[in-house]
């Protein structure tokens, strides 16, 4: 579904995307982990081209998206991507924010876009939220209507970029619920988190980012409890 082969990207001249190479296959889930500043956000956004990479190759279901001339609406509108925060529009209601991308990007009508967002708030336990603004929503109840507004575009390759990083404990577990759902639903995902023990448990691979290199990528097992990499064991020790 997703390949990156040898993608490098530097900020000036310091230098965030080392040479990262990675493949996803549909339905895996690949968690990157890795401390603060190993270039994780960078190579999400390199991925949804928010991002241009200075070398390498990022193919997307079977089309080399790094390509300038690739049309970037149509990319990200088959990839979803949510972030930490601010993801939603606030002078939009959730509804709108739902169906604005499917109208606009796949010319969907209203009444579609409304059904189809309306089953998602429904799923997803939001269905009296959709009139709301989200400044009405709690930070969990926001980013799970991020996550259905991702959704209502039907893409193949979801986008997390540690979206419970700013909420409160004890609602990164409602967030965590729907991504472990979507998970077991066949959802193919690329997120960037520090919950390790979440990692550890919906991962099918998890890749360890040290200065802008995947040092070690492989099934959680592996990297969580045989880390071949003295790095790895390291940032392991320091986060469990
Ligand atoms: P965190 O866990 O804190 O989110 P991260 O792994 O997501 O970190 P990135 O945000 O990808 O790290 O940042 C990687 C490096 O790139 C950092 O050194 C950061 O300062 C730098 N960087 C990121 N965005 C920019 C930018 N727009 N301009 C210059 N430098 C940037
Ligand atoms: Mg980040």
């Amino acid at each position: 579904l997703l390949e990156v082969a040898d993608v490098r990207k530097s900020y000036g001249d310091r230098v965030v995307l080392a040479d990262v190479s990675l493949t996803v296959q549909p339905h895996d889930v690949v968690c990157l982990i890795g401390s603060s500043g190993s270039g994780k956000s960078t190579l999400l956004r390199c991925l949804n081209l928010l991002e241009d990479v200075d070398d390498g190759v990022i193919r997307f279901e079977g089309r080399e998206i790094s390509d300038p001339r690739v049309d970037r609406r149509a990319v990200r509108g088959r990839m979803g991507m949510v972030f930490q925060a601010y993801n939603l529009f606030p002078h939009l209601t959730v509804l709108e924010n739902c169906t604005l991308a499917p109208r606009r990007v796949h010319g969907l009508s209203r009444t579609a876009a409304a059904a189809r967002a309306r089953e998602l708030l429904e799923r997803f336990g939001l269905a009296d939220q959709a009139a709301k603004h989200p400044d009405r929503l709690s930070g969990g109840q926001q980013q799970r209507a991020a996550l259905v507004r991702a959704l209502c575009t039907s893409p193949t390759l979801l986008l997390l970029d540690e979206i419970t990083a700013a909420l409160d404990p004890e609602l990164v577990g409602e967030v965590l619920t729907i991504i472990r759902d979507l998970a077991s639903g066949g959802m193919t995902m690329v997120l960037a988190t520090h919950e390790m023990a979440f990692a550890r448990d919906v991962a099918t691979t998890v890749c360890f980012l040290d200065q802008g290199r995947i040092l070690e990528a492989g099934p959680p097992a592996q990297i969580f409890s045989a880390p071949r990499e003295a790095r790895t064991r390291q940032f392991l020790q320091r986060v469990l």
